[in-house]
């Protein structure tokens, strides 16, 4: 952390600077020139809030150079993680991860369905909530442990591991035996004390990054992961919300090199909730491959317009069969592949 001086700060204002820093364990740094002074606080400034310096008389300005996330970061691990999941499924690697399925499970027909399908177009993970966020608390709101069930038989008959969403810690028991992947929605990105209890489990989790949250604000979420001993994390851009209407959320692609560059962590995308228009799902999905995720999250339903949620957004069998065609000569025109 660097703090610059006023051009007008006193010596008493300096050393009051220096004490505090050197009060917090950390060593300090004065650098004096002709008309400025540079104070740098050297050490674990991970906690440290850089506001008490702010505050202090005679200072200017004050830089935070290391990131606050450490486990997280590329300095931690310079090399990228690769999470196994299931038997043999790896992301982070050479391969980009298609997961697919529908927003919520519905039922055995509908999850049969779409299972047969997405895995028959080269996905490798099943998706679909059984415990559902819903905006609003009149609308659906999953099937539970039944819907997981479901989705297990649905995924094994057809080879797929299963991703679904945890919004509490009090579904953690049920949903272990089902899932290969706890999904944490972008509504939940915060929710420290769910953070904390998937941190010391041995899951993998897919973390979603919230609505309104930068990358760095993604990057300290998946540290409570991180830090509680879980290093099976999976980051994902979904959109974020913006001051656009045309679409439902802003997707942000650039996040994704973004991401890739400060973490190790492997970082996936979703299309579906990033636009939640269906026919700007496919050129995102495109996007985002040539971009560099390790994997892709894509609704997809055998009727979309039966849907219980998300229908608009749901892409049709076909019309995911003809993308996965695409990604996958995007995926090898930069020395990725989407099947083996
Ligand atoms: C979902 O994947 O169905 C979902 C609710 O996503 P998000 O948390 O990104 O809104
Ligand atoms: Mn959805």
């Amino acid at each position: 952390m660097v703090i610059s001086m006023r051009h007008d700060a006193t010596e008493e204002q300096i050393q009051a600077v220096i004490e505090k820093i050197q009060s917090l364990n950390l060593d300090s740094h004065r650098s004096t020139g002709m008309n400025y002074t540079v104070i740098g606080a050297v050490g674990d400034t991970a906690a440290i809030d850089q506001r008490d310096f702010e505050i202090l008389d005679g200072v200017g300005e004050v830089v935070r150079i290391s990131a606050p996330y450490k486990m997280a970061s590329r300095q931690f691990q310079p090399f990228d993680s690769v999470i196994k999941v299931g038997n043999d499924i790896e992301i982070g690697g050479r391969q980009v991860v298609v997961m697919a399925g529908p927003c919520a499970v519905e039922g055995k027909d509908q999850i049969e369905q779409i299972a047969a399908r997405v895995a028959g177009s080269g996905a490798k993970i099943l998706r679909g909530g059984a415990f559902k966020p819903r905006t609003s608390p009149y609308s659906f709101q999953g099937m539970g442990e039944e819907g997981l069930q479901l989705m297990r038989t649905a995924a094994d008959k057809h080879g797929l591991a299963v991703i679904s969403e945890i919004m509490d810690a009090s579904q953690i028991e049920v949903m272990l035996p089902y899932v290969d992947i706890l999904q944490v929605g972008a509504r939940n990105m915060q929710n420290f004390t769910l953070l904390r209890a998937l941190g010391v489990l041995d899951k993998p989790v897919l973390l979603k990054r919230g609505l309104s949250a930068t990358i760095e604000e993604l990057l300290m979420s998946a540290e409570y992961l991180l830090s509680g001993g879980n290093k099976s994390v999976i980051l994902c851009e979904r959109g974020i919300r913006t001051f656009e209407t045309y679409t439902r959320n802003t997707m942000d692609i650039c996040a994704i090199p973004v991401v890739q560059k400060l973490s190790h962590l492997p970082m996936v995308a979703d299309p579906s909730h990033g636009t939640g228009i269906r026919d700007k799902v496919l050129p995102m999905a495109r996007a985002a491959t040539a971009a560099g995720a390790d994997g892709l999250i894509i609704e997809v339903h055998h009727q979309p317009d039966k849907a219980v949620s998300d229908g608009a957004q749901s892409l049709y069998p076909d019309q995911f069969g003809k993308l996965m065609k695409e990604l996958e000569i995007i995926a090898r025109a930069i020395g990725r592949t989407l099947g083996e």
